[in-house]
């Protein structure tokens, strides 16, 4: 706005001394010679405006203690690492130097930490960018940033007085995708290109040595030129945190919060199973806020078992169901439930009917242990636990609704699941060559026999489904204890 006004007020002068007489063209040349040089000055400034290029110094430093759950990952990475570090033995051994770390794995794992702490580990510059920034319209602009890139990170660690450079590209898989495949493939093949050629172009004697960490979570959709060796020679899997992972992460993240003596974050963390690092930095946060909003002064076990909700289903909606409605949903959630109970007694932690994010209510089972290998009897008991819901609708109120979709679709993945695995009375099969109406066929009899089982099973249990429900309505959440006296007094 200012810059306008001054401009403004710039151009009345001129206009004014102009019309007074005023000699105006050494005044001019002076503006425009200024002009110039702002002009360069600004050009040649920093060399990636938009990009990550302040050095690790400058941010606070984070180091391998600051990553929790990791402990292969860093392991392999520290080993790479070492490598760098023993330059000397390296040279003198005519090993060619390590060039690109290539981190791959699912979102919010602690990529970006790892290539962090990596650069404090070696005491390089460190410079992030994503692969995103390099994608212009124009040909050649990505290929110009990319070697801009390069030279800012000599530049940078020339005058920071170190010897490595580290540049971490995330999402690399945007700059460095398979090679003709988009349709203004010129463009993207020539910024992939001059990423090959700087790599090539590290060579042991550098005064500045330059490592590249690549980040990505599609580590398919990569051209296969920059999988050859010397280019990524190392790939570092990077994957979600097991129970013991979580609750590392868990700590690291409430170091720096007052807890109450009831939280059990063991318990949390085995509540977690799937949550990424970002998720349980997230939830920290989240139960933390929850204290705040409490005005309480230390955080407790309720807001974490609440942040996990919150975490997973997004925030409470102020938007309140009809009374209908609301029995609809608690039916639905109550019927989830019971199959739940009934199936694997004990496994219901706690069901709510608070819409929440895009849930018009919720059944939270209780933490197990990680499981990573399933029974077919197991995945049928999910499937059947899935389509309890939309059952019980069914039988207690006479019509299905739609607010069983994502159930459906969570139960047909399960059931495709069995049949790629070869559970289905198919046998071994390979599912994309089947032919449609086999596929069909086959996933209908699977969700069809538990729909089956689960009708008589529900009209059986009619009654606890109605009281659980009743309840639900009164009081919007109920606990799993809670549900199993009602189921004993039923039995
Ligand atoms: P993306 O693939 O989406 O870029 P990423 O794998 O690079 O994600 P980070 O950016 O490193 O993930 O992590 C995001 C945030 O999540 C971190 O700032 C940190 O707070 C938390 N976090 C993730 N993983 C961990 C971990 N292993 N230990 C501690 N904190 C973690």
């Amino acid at each position: 706005m200012s810059r306008e006004v001054g401009l403004g007020l710039g151009t009345a002068l001129l206009v004014f001394l102009a019309l007074s007489g005023v000699d105006l063209a050494p005044l001019l040349f002076l503006a425009a010679l200024s002009g110039g040089l702002y002009y360069i000055v600004r050009s040649r400034g920093p060399l990636l405006k938009n990009m990550d290029i302040a050095p690790a110094a400058a941010k606070q430093k984070i180091t391998f203690a600051d990553i929790g759950g990791q402990a292969a990952a860093i392991r392999e990475l520290k080993e790479a690492l070492d490598f760098i570090k023993e330059y000397n033995r390296v040279r003198d051994l005519g090993i060619r130097p390590l060039k690109g770390i290539l981190f791959t794995g699912p979102p919010g794992t602690g990529k970006t930490m790892l290539a962090r702490a990596a650069a404090a580990y070696i005491d390089s510059v460190f410079l992030a960018a994503s692969g995103s920034e390099f994608v212009e319209m124009y040909a050649g602009v990505g290929a110009q940033r990319v070697r801009k890139l390069f030279a800012g990170a000599r530049e940078m660690a020339r005058r920071a007085g170190k010897q490595y450079a580290l540049i971490f590209l995330d999402e690399i898989e945007i700059l460095g995708g398979r090679r003709g495949q988009t349709t203004s493939h010129l463009e993207y093949d020539q910024t992939l290109n001059q990423l090959l050629v700087e790599m090539d172009g590290i060579k042991a004697a550098d005064k500045v040595r330059v490592l590249v960490v690549g980040a990505t979570n599609r580590v398919d959709m990569l051209d296969p030129a920059l999988l050859r060796p010397g280019r990524f020679d190392r790939q570092v899997r990077v994957e979600l945190p097991d129970r013991q992972g979580r609750l590392e992460i868990l700590r690291l993240h409430t170091r720096n919060k007052p807890l109450a003596g009831d939280v059990n974050l063991e318990q949390i963390a085995r509540e977690t199973f799937g949550f990424s690092g970002a998720h349980l930095e997230s939830l920290a946060n989240e139960a933390a806020i929850l204290a705040m909003r409490e005005g309480v002064a230390q955080i407790h076990h309720r807001h974490f078992h609440e942040a996990v909700d919150k975490v997973m289903l997004g925030e409470v909606l102020d938007r309140r169901p009809s009374r209908q409605e609301m029995y609809r949903v608690a039916v639905h959630e109550a019927g989830h439930a019971l199959v739940s109970e009934l199936c694997q007694p004990g496994s219901v932690s706690s069901l709510t009917i608070t819409p929440r994010g895009m849930a018009l209510g919720y059944m939270r089972q209780a933490p197990r242990d990680d499981t990573y290998l399933y029974t077919r009897e197991y995945m049928e008991n999910q499937i059947a636990v899935m389509l309890g819901g939309l059952i019980a609708e069914e039988v207690l109120l006479g019509s299905r609704s739609t607010g069983a979709g994502n159930d459906l679709k969570q139960a047909t993945a399960l059931a495709r699941q069995i049949i790629q695995s070869g559970m289905s009375e198919l046998g071994v099969v390979e599912v994309e060559s089947l032919p449609v109406e086999i596929l069909h066929n086959a996933l209908s009899n699977i969700l069809n026999r538990q729909e089956q089982r689960l009708r008589s099973l529900i009209d059986q249990y009619a009654g606890v489904v109605q009281s659980v429900a009743a309840i639900l309505v009164e009081q919007e959440r109920i606990s799993g204890d809670c549900l199993r006296r009602i189921l004993q007094q039923a039995a």
